[in-house]
This record gives C-alpha cells, sequence and structure tokens, in this order.
C-alpha cells in the first residue's frame, strides 16, 4: 500500500507521525472516506466539502486546495492499483510540543490519506445484495455527531454491540425515542411506499450518501420521500429497512433486534432506490 503523509507519498510501512500528535492524543481531527470503482470517485466534492465544513467546526482550515486533494487522491488510486478502493484523508490538528487541550498556534496539519479495498461496486439484485441483521440502542455518544470526526468511540462501542449480539450494524435512537442514524451509517426506512429518512441535525452526520440519494430520488424518480422524525416504535412496523454509506451505497435490512424487517425479504423500493442510485451517482 502506497500512503500519503505531510506532502510525501511513500510505503505504508514508512509512513510515522510523533506520538505527540494530537489525532493521537485528544482524537483531534476530521476525516473522510470517499469510494472509488475502477479509479472513478462517487461524491468527490461534496466530501472534500464535508472536510472543509467538518474543520471549520473545529477551528481549523482545509490545509490543502480541493484541487490539491483531487491530485492526490487520483494519484493514491493509480498507485493502488485502481481497484474497489476506499480513500481515507485524515487531518489533525497537528503535532504539539506538550499535551495541552487548548488549539495550539501555528503548528502545521497532519495530512494522512491511504486507500483500503472496499466490497466490488454495490448492483441492484435481489439475490446478490449484503441483507444486514442489526441490533437497536439508545444513542450514547455526544452531541456533534455531524461533525465527521476522527474521535469515534462512541461509535466504536455502539457498533461493537451490535458485533456481540451476532448483528452487522446496530441502529441509534435519541433520549425521546427517536431514530438518528447507525454506528457508520445513516438509516432510511419505507413505509407506504414513502421513503422517509431523520432531517440533519447535531444528533446525525450528513451522509453523502445519504445526499446524493435524496437527490437523485428528487431529479429521477417519483419515488415518495421526507426528511422527518421517525419514533422507534415506527422503525418496528415499517416495510422496509436501509442503511446507506459510502461504502455500501444503499444496504438492505432485513432483520431488527432479531425480528424480520417487513417480510424479511429485501424490499422493492429498496431494489428501485438502489438502481437508481447506479445510473447516478457518477453524477457528483
Ligand atoms: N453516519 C456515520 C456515523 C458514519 O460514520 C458514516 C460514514 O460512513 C455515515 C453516517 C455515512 O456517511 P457517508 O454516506 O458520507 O459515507
Amino acid at each position: 500500500t502506497i500512503v500519503f503523509l505531510n506532502g510525501e507519498f511513500m510505503p505504508m510501512a514508512e509512513a510515522k507521525i510523533s506520538p505527540m500528535d494530537r489525532g493521537f492524543l485528544f482524537g483531534d481531527g476530521i476525516y473522510e472516506v470517499i469510494p472509488s470503482y475502477a479509479g472513478r470517485c462517487v461524491g468527490f466534492l461534496p466530501h472534500l466539502q464535508r472536510m472543509e465544513s467538518g474543520l471549520q467546526a473545529i477551528g481549523m482550515p482545509l490545509p490543502m486546495e480541493i484541487d490539491a486533494f483531487k491530485s492526490l487522491v487520483e494519484r493514491l488510486i493509480i498507485d493502488n492499483g485502481s481497484g474497489n478502493l476506499g480513500v481515507y484523508i485524515h487531518v489533525s490538528r497537528g503535532t504539539d510540543v506538550k499535551r495541552n487541550h487548548a488549539y495550539p498556534i501555528n503548528i502545521p496539519q497532519t495530512v494522512f490519506a491511504f486507500t483500503f479495498e472496499i466490497p466490488a461496486e454495490p448492483v441492484a439484485d435481489k439475490t446478490l445484495a449484503k441483507a444486514y441483521k442489526v441490533s437497536s440502542t439508545q444513542d450514547l455518544r455526544w452531541k456533534r455527531c455531524h461533525i465527521k470526526s476522527t474521535s469515534l468511540l462512541g461509535n466504536v462501542m455502539h457498533f461493537q454491540q451490535g458485533q456481540d449480539a451476532g448483528n452487522n450494524e446496530t441502529i441509534l435512537y435519541n433520549q425521546d425515542g427517536y431514530l438518528t442514524e447507525a454506528s457508520a451509517c445513516n438509516v432510511f426506512v419505507v413505509k407506504n411506499k414513502t421513503i422517509l429518512t431523520p432531517p440533519l441535525d447535531h444528533q446525525l452526520l450528513p451522509g453523502i450518501t445519504r445526499m446524493l440519494l435524496l437527490d437523485i430520488l428528487k431529479q429521477h424518480s417519483s419515488l415518495q420521500f421526507a426528511e422527518r422524525a421517525i419514533h422507534m416504535d415506527e422503525v418496528r412496523s415499517v416495510d422496509e429497512i436501509w442503511l446507506t454509506s459510502s461504502s455500501k451505497e444503499i444496504a438492505p435490512v432485513i432483520k431488527l433486534d432479531g425480528k424480520a424487517v417487513g417480510d424479511g425479504k429485501v424490499g422493492d423500493i429498496w431494489l428501485a432506490a438502489q438502481s437508481l442510485f447506479c445510473q447516478h451517482k457518477y453524477n457528483y
């Protein structure tokens, strides 16, 4: 694996950062994962724009121009074989001399990027789709979930709850019982043929896949959809549940807490939505 660290490309084994890096000590950084298939990225610009707004929220600028990120991502993809790759980009506040909570002034940010293999490009096919089983639990993360922070312990712990229960993911609800998202995905449901997802606020990440899907539905389909609060009581009786993320696109969920979702099979609206996504995703 060839990686990028602070302006240079090198083999992963040669990439070294200081243990005094604030990314390591405090989880003080922002990251992105951009999917690419055979050298083509999905949503490069929206991913970089989200990174810029996340950095801004924690008092940092984007460390390089978007065009410089574009060249670096293109080069990393080529150097790593141009297959099915997730491009991970991480910007931390940099390496300080002391461990001090206050933001240091004028130290260079640490910029790290690498690629990793992701599953083959998703296809709209009920028999080939990976059907997910999920747990649910109260969302115990912080109140700034709209920031794609590298401090992921809350997400990691929730993800592990699902694993420990023999499931693939964990969907989360707030203290009033309303769906927020999953530990590493956004959540959509289908009720009476209408596609629903919670509105954006501090309780969930503004997922790029979520945004592309909503835009594709609006531009290219007559399927009904809405962004609105969804109580877990409602989630437990919907016809379909989907998880969305950059590496999964739209993943159908067939079991929630051990009970079948709808008829327990991958749904028809999922099929329609994933086909639309396949058709239009490279326009972003
Ligand atoms: N929510 C969380 C907590 C995530 O970590 C992710 C990232 O994969 C998502 C949602 C989905 O976002 P995206 O579609 O931008 O990958």
